[in-house]
């Protein structure tokens, strides 16, 4: 993967934790706050922090910002601020900018001026939430488009010690199995002769319609 150079500003919980990550993942992370308190916690655990307001475009050149590879945009409740400060890094030229958005509007807003990836983290975690608890045997859910997703699940009984082309998931469900997860081992791209046992994670892809109806066979 190699080491990268990130730039996290706006240290609130998700920048917080983001940080955390990426050190941890081996990358170099400088964070930068307008918060003497939040600089001062995360001396802790980001590889820098700076105190610094990231709507003074002075300031951001002086921290060379333009020379990291990702800058993150992770100022929340400031809408001006996370605006202005994503404009600006767009105009210093920043590779990368990735920028927290708070709802759809604001999302369409930073990708109108230049952010190259918009998330909506509160959202993304309360739609896998909300699809892990309405159902007992999806474990994790990722949306890939509005009507395709990624998700893992237990497999279901009916499934078990009969190999994939058995089952035959793609004709009958409309679904594609691209890895098996087995204790600690994940076979990716299982071959078709792979047979399903007891305790298996599948990890499938499929239209949502396809997939919920996937995940209620027993
Ligand atoms: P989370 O949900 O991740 O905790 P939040 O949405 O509550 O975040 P805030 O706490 O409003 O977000 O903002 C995150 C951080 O951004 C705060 O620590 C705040 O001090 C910082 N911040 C706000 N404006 C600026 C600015 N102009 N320059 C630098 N940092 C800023």
């Amino acid at each position: 993967m190699g080491n990268k150079q990130f730039a996290v500003i706006g240290i609130g919980r998700f920048g917080a934790s983001l940080i955390k990550e990426l050190v941890s993942l081996g990358h170099e992370v400088l964070a930068v706050d307008n918060n003497p308190d939040k600089i001062n916690k995360a001396v802790d655990f980001a590889t820098h922090a700076v105190e610094a307001d990231a709507m003074d475009e002075g300031v951001l050149k002086a921290l060379g910002i333009r020379n990291f590879d990702v800058v993150i945009v992770s100022i929340g409740a400031n809408l001006q601020a996370n605006i202005l400060t994503t404009v600006m890094l767009k105009e210093i030229g920043v590779k990368k900018i990735v920028a927290k958005a708070q709802d759809d509007l604001h999302g369409r807003v930073l990708e109108r001026i230049g952010a190259d990836l918009v998330v909506y983290p509160e959202r993304d975690m309360a739609v896998k939430i909300a699809n892990s608890l309405s159902s007992d045997s999806i474990l994790d859910y990722i949306e890939l488009s509005p009507m395709y997703s990624l998700v893992e699940l237990h497999a279901p009984t009916r499934f078990i010690n009969k190999t994939l082309a058995e089952s035959d998931f793609r004709n009958k469900f409309g679904i594609n199995i691209l890895a098996v997860r087995r204790n600690s081992e994940v076979i990716v791209s299982p071959p078709a002769d792979e047979k399903v046992l007891e305790g298996d994670d599948l990890v499938i892809l499929g239209h949502d319609d396809e997939i919920q109806r996937f995940s209620r066979l027993e």
